[in-house]
């Protein structure tokens, strides 16, 4: 489902990673897995190492695979045409390290979203909306230690993409995907039902 080998052709074995000094922290072309997208564990981190996170991986996981967002907040949080994220369970995603996480709020349509960052080398890494979407954190693909082996299905917002930028062929949608929302109206249905027996539960131990 997620192989795009044979348009992504030879992944530059032998030219990648001269200057490479961190073996882990930059796999070349010639190191690039496939790692199985269910089963066992991705591990990722920030540019400079300090944070370094863990998502186990199990028959749920992900939520929704990996898609790029080209909303203009992801343009501008990452400087980049689009962000690459894929959504997990918060019980699934660890991090590792202590180091400082930096958040920052922003507003993407109806969903209040709290970005994290490394408050080292202030990147990137993750997302949470703790008020709407309780219990997922989106995490940017392309921190993960393996990112080829998690090429994106698809991109929404598009239509605040760039003109200049290629999804690869993958679909893009103007706002959200049709994936998306059912996974968000699901997650928030399993969210809702959670609560509603933990109060049960509550109520009964009184
Ligand atoms: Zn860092
Ligand atoms: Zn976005």
């Amino acid at each position: 489902m997620f192989g795009r080998g044979a348009e992504t052709g030879d992944q530059g074995e032998g030219e990648a990673g001269s200057e490479v000094s961190t073996k882990d922290a930059h796999p070349t072309g010639a190191e690039i897995q496939q790692v199985p997208t269910v089963g066992g564990s991705v591990e990722g981190g920030c540019l400079c190492g300090a944070q370094r996170f863990t998502i186990r991986m199990n028959d749920k996981e992900p939520i929704h695979p990996p898609t790029y967002c080209c909303c203009r907040m992801c343009q501008k949080c990452l400087g980049a045409p689009a962000g690459l994220y894929m959504c997990v369970d918060r019980e699934n995603f660890t991090l590792t390290s202590t180091a400082e996480v930096k958040t920052c709020e922003t507003w993407h349509t109806t969903c209040r979203n709290v970005r994290m960052f490394c408050s080292k080398c202030s990147a990137h890494f993750a997302f949470e909306s703790p008020k709407d979407l309780p219990g997922m954190v989106t995490v940017a693909v392309c921190c993960f230690d393996f990112p080829d082996s998690y090429p994106p299905v698809e991109g929404v917002f598009c239509s605040t993409k760039s003109q200049w930028f290629d999804l690869g062929g993958v679909t893009g949608y103007d706002v959200w995907s049709p994936g998306l929302t059912k996974v968000f109206e699901d997650y928030a249905e399993k969210i809702k039902h959670a609560e509603e027996t933990a109060s049960q539960q509550s109520t009964r131990d009184d």
